[in-house]
């Protein structure tokens, strides 16, 4: 039987603060102890990084909220004693650089980078982890190829460049096609589920049943605001569906692409729940809703205590009003 050694919602290597990158609750993922072989030990480990800073697009945020941001975001670790997959892979150059050190720090060689969608600030750092990982191989949905291509296109690097001046590469690298629906970790196996349209289209997560872990990307968010700018409702009503192809996995443990770092834990139901109800108070409140305040006041007020609320404020912004 696999060794379980994993323990959910331990989180190290925080990109952001005095000692960045360092790790509090070092976890020694692949190191093998000299003469030992046999089962196999399936882990897993988290990097994050807290919510950064980007110039506000919308009138009013700084003043009513205070500085405009990006969502704190995450990258997983999954390895056994032979090798590792990384899923996801952050935005910034100093990003990539500080999940390398990260990654070193466990003693693991990914032999795989997951993508889960084609969003960049999820495969931006792929040129850091490459070159220090030369033989690890990014990977995504073929589907999803084209989209990813899209977001690394001289008019997208603009846009996200905007957001992040001079911090991001200027050499962007896109996966190559994933064959089949699974990924190897070392000597096991994570399993890819298509989910479609969840805040972009063809969406995936990653699962591990011998973790019961779910890495979700997008499809589903730790206690930070939705991102809903651009959606429809076909485009919700789709998310919704995904998160019900998710829940149906029945994994414990769910490490969402973005976490609010004062998330009490990563419990896969109650973030499928919390989403679910996101998604359903979303559609109520742009219902009732004729200008971004009235909408943006609404979710505030149900929702206090999100991560991010910047999110929220874009998209009430890009489905009611106009943007400055
Ligand atoms: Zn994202």
């Amino acid at each position: 039987m696999t060794a379980l050694s994993g323990r959910p919602g331990r989180w190290v290597g925080r990109a952001f603060g005095l000692n960045p990158g360092s790790a509090v609750n070092m976890r020694m993922l692949c190191r093998r102890p000299a003469g030992q072989h046999g089962a196999m030990s399936l882990d897993f480990d988290v990097f994050v990084v807290d919510p950064k800073p980007i110039p506000s697009a919308v009138p009013g945020f700084e003043e009513t909220v205070g500085p405009a941001t990006w969502p704190p975001s995450t990258s997983t670790l999954i390895s056994d004693d032979d090798g590792a997959l990384l899923v996801d892979c952050l935005i910034t150059e100093q990003e990539g650089r500080q999940l390398v050190a990260w990654v070193k720090s466990h003693d693991c060689e990914p032999g795989y980078v997951y993508i889960t969608h084609p969003h960049a600030d999820h495969f931006l750092g792929l040129p850091e982890i490459l070159a220090a990982f030369p033989q690890a191989r990014p990977v995504a949905l073929a589907e999803s190829i084209p989209a990813m291509e899209e977001q690394i296109s001289p008019g997208y690097m603009q846009v996200w460049g905007g957001f992040f001046p001079g911090q991001l590469t200027a050499e962007p690298v896109s996966p190559a096609p994933l064959v089949g629906t699974t990924v190897p970790v070392g000597g096991s196996a994570a399993t890819v589920i298509p989910v479609g349209t969840t805040d972009t289209g063809h969406s995936s997560v990653v699962h591990v049943p011998g973790l019961s872990l779910v890495v979700s990307g997008d499809a589903v968010y730790n206690q930070t605001h939705m991102w809903l700018s651009g959606s429809t409702p076909d485009s919700r009503a789709s998310w919704a569906r995904a998160l019900d192809t998710v829940a149906a996995l029945e994994a414990d443990t769910l490490i969402a692409g973005h976490r609010n770092p004062r998330a009490a834990d990563d419990d896969a139901r109650r973030q499928i729940g919390e989403c679910r109800r996101y998604l359903a108070e979303f559609e109520a409140a742009l219902e009732r809703s004729s200008a971004p305040a009235e909408l943006i006041d609404r979710m505030t007020a149900a929702y206090p205590d999100l991560a991010n609320p910047y999110t929220l404020w874009i998209a009430a912004y890009d489905l009611l009003g106009t943007r400055t």
